[in-house]
């Protein structure tokens, strides 16, 4: 990962960011082609809103200055780890909205913390590196990227801000926290948070928290949420913040599920029936979520889903028969260390979601609840 990261990117100059959103000839090198959709698929698509559950560009903006306005292009064979977004490429594929995941480093460095993030633990120490300072911080990378390209881009604190802002033609961000790493164990922090506008927190990464144990770690596998992790719901749901239970090991959903009163999400995973792995979510857990008000996001991944944009489509369709069509909505985890999927790479290739849904049968009002409207439900009904 060390050699992957060049130098500081150049920023956007004054004129660069005044331009308006129309996306530049260039910006379609290498990406998939709106054209490959066909017309009627392509124009229900771009009048749906299309939201995303999970997209990690921030950690990239804050280690690489990476500029989510200027286009961008994959730089490496299979598009792995980042370069998927910028706010041109996401016009083309007609994404209008997204929840940006907080890549936050814990204080303290554990045994069970995967190898990149151990890395960017190291690369980032010093005081404001990890914890509730680089979560502030990291919100207000966003805060500045709106406020510098304000006709383009709105940092929304609820869903009706961001149907409005939909609906003015600027992208939507929402902010969420990937972890309660980010806010070290005290209920202050979290309002803390809320007040510079995170409106969603993951209890947990791939380290345990003073809130939750991640389902990657089977020595965890016995361990539910701790005593915080429920008083942080509780505050979550009395602030008006959505729960995410993505990484949650399988003992803290069950307990998550028996406190909750709110709805909430599982912004990335997949589902596990049809690929054995520990980020994925089993039948009985969808159903159970399903039944909870939750909506879970399918991953662009190739360890969530298998193969291609069929394979990724088949989680989506199996998510629909087990959970119902109100329960199942897009994460790509999208600039999240990931390798996507074959014919996945960025940010441009929701329409092929949309064309192969309704290739496959799927009712036009399915694929709008799938495509977004899922999604922006649960952030209304808990956001406002
Ligand atoms: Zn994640």
């Amino acid at each position: 990962m060390l050699s992957m990261i060049p130098r500081r990117v150049p920023q956007a100059s004054a004129g660069e960011a005044a331009r308006p959103a129309t996306p530049r000839r260039g910006a379609l090198e290498g990406a998939a082609r709106p054209s490959a959709v066909d017309a009627d698929a392509l124009a229900f698509h771009r009048e749906c809103l299309v939201l995303d559950l999970h997209i990690d560009t921030l950690l990239w903006v804050r280690l690489l200055g990476y500029d989510l306005a200027r286009p961008h292009r994959n730089r490496l064979p299979y598009s792995p780890f980042a370069w998927h977004f910028d706010l041109e490429r996401a016009a083309l594929g007609g994404l209008k909205s997204c929840v940006f995941g907080l890549v936050i480093n814990p204080r303290e460095v554990r045994p069970e913390l995967m190898l990149p993030l151990r890395f960017l633990a190291w690369w980032e120490q010093g005081e404001r590196g990890s914890g509730l300072p680089q979560t502030l911080e990291t919100i207000d990378l966003l805060s500045r990227a709106a406020a510098a390209n304000p006709s383009r881009i709105s940092f929304c604190k609820s869903g009706s801000e961001l149907r409005q802002a939909v609906a003015a033609g600027r992208f939507a961000g929402l902010a969420a926290l990937e972890g309660a790493q980010g806010i070290e164990g005290r209920l202050e922090d979290v309002r803390t948070a809320y007040e510079r506008g995170l409106r969603m927190l993951g209890l947990v990464h791939f380290q345990a928290t003073e809130a939750a144990y991640p389902m990657t770690v089977p020595a965890f596998d016995d361990v539910g949420l701790t005593p915080f992790g429920i008083e942080l719901i509780a505050e979550m749901e009395r602030l008006g913040m959505v729960v995410d239970l993505a990484h949650v090991n399988a003992r803290g959903i069950d307990d998550a599920l028996r406190v909750m009163k709110r709805s909430f999400v599982v912004s990335h995973t997949a589902c596990r029936a049809l690929v054995e792995h520990s980020r994925n979510l089993d039948d009985a857990q969808i159903r159970r979520i399903a039944d909870g008000g939750g909506v879970v996001g399918i991953a662009f991944g190739n360890t969530f889903v298998k193969g291609d944009l069929s394979g990724f489509l088949d989680h989506v369709e199996h998510g629909i028969r087990v959970g119902g069509a109100d329960a199942i909505a897009l994460g790509s985890d999208f600039d999240g260390m990931i390798v996507p999927v074959r014919g996945m790479e960025d940010v441009t290739v929701y329409p092929r979601i949309t064309q192969g849904l309704l290739a496959r049968g799927q009712p036009h009002e399915i694929v709008r609840k799938v495509l977004g409207e899922n999604a922006l439900r649960v952030i209304t009904e808990v956001c406002g």
